[in-house]
């Protein structure tokens, strides 16, 4: 666990993903040898599926990453430094299962919360990151979530470093209500104050981005990346076709359409993430070898 490697104070650590193949705790992939793709039915070993990434390697089809997978994929060695580790959700309205949903959800994910903030280096810049896991609670952003992100984005100022930031989230947390709801002000209202003060803040949506992540610090990049086929909105598409009584396209709410309307920067290939982050940081570094 995250917890007891922190606990020993040393100031790196490298992840290991305890949701991996050769942990007996449940796995988003089903457990066995091999695995079909959501997309197009090709099989592939697991352990092949993981070592590309997992991306299928027949289409193309991302299937979801956890928050350790995607630290080990992005920072240099997967060393990362976390911060707050510790911090976890009260239940703030009495919601009917709330406490015992997220100790569930806990012991599930290995994770004490929905996102990982903390900092390492990607080919050696150093970057502030934070990663949202959509096994817990969907994502959801509840206080703890827009507390994490808002002191992450804090510690990018103070150390000026770049803020990088993965969602994967269905929205606000309805079990803490209007908390939640504060968190997309709070956020937001840090990225600001990080803009004037010329911060670098890289956006990247993963599938799913939806409801009030999607409508707050997800889509306030300098640059707004995200994966190919994400699912990307605010409201559901069965909610905006009975509003505005018409059928919508098909391919609505993607990352390929949004890229085409406007709303995007760039849809990136997860294999190639690591290097195009490297090329943006090396833009805005004043390191002086690119
Ligand atoms: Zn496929």
């Amino acid at each position: 666990m995250l917890r007891d490697i922190f606990s020993k104070r040393r100031k790196y650590a490298t992840i290991t993903n305890p949701s991996s193949s050769t942990s007996t705790e449940k796995k988003e992939i089903p457990e066995g040898l091999m695995v079909k793709c959501n997309q197009c039915g090709a099989i592939s070993y697991t352990k092949e599926l993981e070592k590309n990434l997992k991306v299928c390697s027949s289409c193309g089809y991302h299937f979801s990453m956890n928050a350790f997978e995607r630290i080990i994929a992005t920072l240099d060695d997967g060393h990362f430094f976390e911060y707050d580790s510790e911090m976890i959700s009260v239940d703030p309205l009495s919601f009917p299962d709330y406490p015992e949903k997220v100790e569930k959800d806990r012991e599930k994910t290995g994770l004490n919360e929905a996102v990982l903030t903390g900092e390492g280096t990607i080919f050696g810049y150093p970057v502030v990151l934070g990663v949202m896991d959509s096994r817990f609670r969907m994502g959801s952003m509840g206080s703890v979530v827009g507390e994490k992100i808002y002191l992450a984005i804090e510690k990018a100022m103070a150390k000026k470093y770049p803020f990088i930031l993965f969602s994967a989230s269905g929205g606000a947390r309805m079990q803490e209500g209007v908390l939640s709801l504060m968190q997309m002000a709070k956020t937001s209202a840090a990225l600001a104050r990080m803009s004037e003060q010329k911060g670098l803040f890289i956006s990247i949506m993963t599938n799913p981005t939806t409801g009030g992540v999607s409508a707050s610090f997800a889509s306030l990049g300098d640059y707004n990346l995200a994966e190919p086929g994400a699912l990307i909105g605010f409201a559901g598409r069965r909610i905006i076709e009975q509003t505005i009584r018409q059928e919508l396209p098909k391919d609505f709410q993607t990352a390929e359409f949004l890229l085409q309307h406007g709303q995007l920067d760039m849809v990136v290939n997860r294999k190639e993430m690591k290097n195009v982050l490297g090329k943006i940081l090396s833009i805005h570094s004043d390191r002086g070898d690119e």
